[in-house]
């Protein structure tokens, strides 16, 4: 590589593939990201490693640093709050078994907001939803359906009208705490990062109790970056990883055609230095990279 596409190289730690609700393969994904300049990248499917695998061997082909990740939905008292986990190990039975259960609440709750669907009128079956997922399915994949049945216009009608907290077939989800899912990352020796903490408008200082409480039981980082954070929001996340001790993470959270305007890497500030930091508290810490 030429010094001047070293200099233009980035990161992405935070990724979705057809694993859970992206819609690029595991290894078309890594394809993408190598012909975007990507060194680093996680992939960081919604309670499911099913993709990590073939992700993993096409990074290898490709050159690639992978970092095998999954994002790990869970209710706190704020509102629903996602988890990564990265440098997940090889064998992680016990997460493996956690993220079962999760996907069987899933499964629990995709049927209720399916029948509920039905109850409005629409054709739309658990098989034709959960055939657009390869393991995680959930709201995203409804809405897929509805929209290739011209029920709805876009995926944001679907989830304004029928499939957000404020639509007619929403039945909220039954999930762990935050404190869960970082202790149990912690324990397999995985870096745990809160995923965009501003995505969503939470009052400051529950938030900020919220990480704190996190940070003391094993929380690694903050995603400073992500698609959805402002300027003013990464600066405020990474002052409130300074004053905790915690470290910085960065990803897109491309999930393909299904959060279509989000890129690879989009986020320019994605730089090597943040995975080199966090490898180093991880060396620190005496754990494997
Ligand atoms: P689930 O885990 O099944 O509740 O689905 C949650 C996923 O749905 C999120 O990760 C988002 O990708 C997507 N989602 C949630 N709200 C919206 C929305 N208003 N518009 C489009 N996608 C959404
Ligand atoms: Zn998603
Ligand atoms: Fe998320
Ligand atoms: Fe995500």
């Amino acid at each position: 590589m030429d010094q001047k596409s070293e200099d233009r190289e980035l990161i992405d730690l935070h990724t979705h593939s057809t694993a859970s609700d992206g819609t690029d393969k595991p290894h078309a994904l890594m394809e993408k990201a190598a012909a975007r300049n990507i060194r680093t990248i996680a992939l960081t499917d919604h309670d499911t490693l099913a993709g990590l695998g073939e992700a993993g061997e096409a990074a290898a082909d490709l050159g690639l640093q992978f970092i095998r990740g999954c994002e790990i939905s869970t209710i706190a008292d704020i509102g629903e709050v996602h988890i990564l986990g990265l440098w997940l190990p090889e064998k992680c039975e016990v997460l493996e078994n956690f993220l079962e259960h999760l996907r069987g609440q899933r499964h629990k709750r995709n049927e209720a907001m399916i029948s509920r669907l039905r109850a409005h009128g629409f054709d739309v079956t658990m098989e034709e939803v959960a055939a657009k997922a390869k393991s995680s399915v959930g709201r995203p994949h409804m809405a897929a359906v509805l929209l290739e049945k011209g029920y709805v216009r876009d995926r944001a009608e679907a989830f304004a009208k029928y499939l957000g907290e404020q639509g007619c077939a929403f039945v909220p989800k039954v999930a762990p705490s935050p404190l869960q899912a970082v202790r149990l990352l912690a324990d397999l020796g995985a870096t745990s990062v809160f995923a965009h903490p501003r995505l969503r408008s939470w009052p400051l200082p529950a938030l900020e109790s919220l990480t704190r409480n996190l940070a003391k039981n094993g929380l690694s980082a903050l995603e400073a970056w992500h698609s959805s954070h402002t300027k003013e929001h990464t600066k405020w996340t990474i002052r409130l990883a300074e004053r905790l001790g915690l470290g910085l993470s960065g990803g897109s959270d491309y999930h393909g055609l299904a959060k279509p305007g989000i890129q690879l890497g989009e986020n320019s500030d994605l730089r090597p230095w943040i995975v080199e930091r966090l490898m180093e508290r991880r060396r620190l810490e005496g754990l494997p990279i």
